[in-house]
């Protein structure tokens, strides 16, 4: 089981889909080459790995990497809203179509529901591309930047209005 890992008190958690072969054989959320990636726009937003929550919809590699089940979403999607509600960020980013669509409840693509802000009860829910399509279509990197670069402003404003 790969449940999440990182900062209890984390003011941004990242959600992806589900664990590939690497994060099922440590336990461990994006240690794979999506993960690399995410760290590094992490570093890139000013922030370490320990200073944020990592997780995902789903809490086990379904087998044979095969396409994940809505019935799976189902099952798992109770302990993700209690990590949630334990951890309480101030901000989520939705990696992906699946963590996108899951916690939006929509059938929308990805690249119409990226770049904006959404109310996840209370909490603001910014979607963007999975790291594991950015691995695929460098070009959607740009895209990606933007909509981190609105996290990181909202988060310093958010910031700035607390102290
Ligand atoms: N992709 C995901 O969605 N989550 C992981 O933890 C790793 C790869």
């Amino acid at each position: 089981m790969v449940f999440g890992e990182g900062n209890p008190r984390a003011r941004l958690m990242f959600v992806g889909e589900g664990p590939g072969p690497e994060e099922d054989r440590q336990g461990k959320p994006f240690v794979g080459p999506a993960g690399q990636l995410l760290a590094n726009i992490i570093k890139a937003m000013n922030l370490t790995r320990a200073q944020v929550y990592l997780c995902n919809i789903l809490k086990c590699r379904p087998p044979e990497n095969r396409n994940i089940r809505p019935d799976e979403i189902q099952t798992c999607y109770p302990y993700l809203k209690r990590q949630i509600s334990v951890i309480k960020p101030d901000f989520i980013c939705a990696l992906g179509t699946v963590a996108a669509r899951t916690l939006l409840k929509t059938k929308q693509p990805i690249s119409s529901l990226r770049g904006r802000f959404y109310d996840f009860h209370g909490v603001r829910l910014m979607p963007t591309y999975h790291p594991d399509y950015l691995l695929q279509n460098e070009d959607k990197k740009r895209d990606v930047w933007e909509d981190m670069k609105k996290l990181m402003q909202a988060m310093s404003r958010q910031e700035g209005n607390r102290s």
